[in-house]
């Protein structure tokens, strides 16, 4: 059968099995090196009110978040778009 893409689409290599993880939004477990990996900085208080906070000199934590999505997942939510395959190569925009 024709092969899409050299690595299937993957990034292990040569190296084994590689530990699984779960997309974020359909719950499907996918290998950590075929997911696509999201991190999102998530503060608990509303933009505007913590601009006022901080203009009064107070500290805000604001948490990292971390999501994975499968590929369907991803091309479904336009975090990565299809591409030819003479641009599949080139980073591009994330
Ligand atoms: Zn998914």
């Amino acid at each position: 059968m024709a092969k899409k893409r050299k690595s299937g689409g993957r990034s292990k290599g040569s190296s084994g099995k590689s530990g699984t993880v779960q997309c974020s939004k359909c719950g499907r477990i996918i290998p950590s090196d075929k997911a696509k990996k999201y991190t999102k900085r998530v503060s608990s208080v509303d933009p505007q009110l913590a601009r006022e906070l901080r203009k009064q000199g107070s500290y805000i934590p604001v948490r990292t978040i971390t999501q994975y999505y499968c590929i369907s997942c991803a091309v479904h939510t336009g975090k990565v778009q299809i591409r030819q395959a003479s641009e599949r190569r080139s980073k591009g925009r994330r």
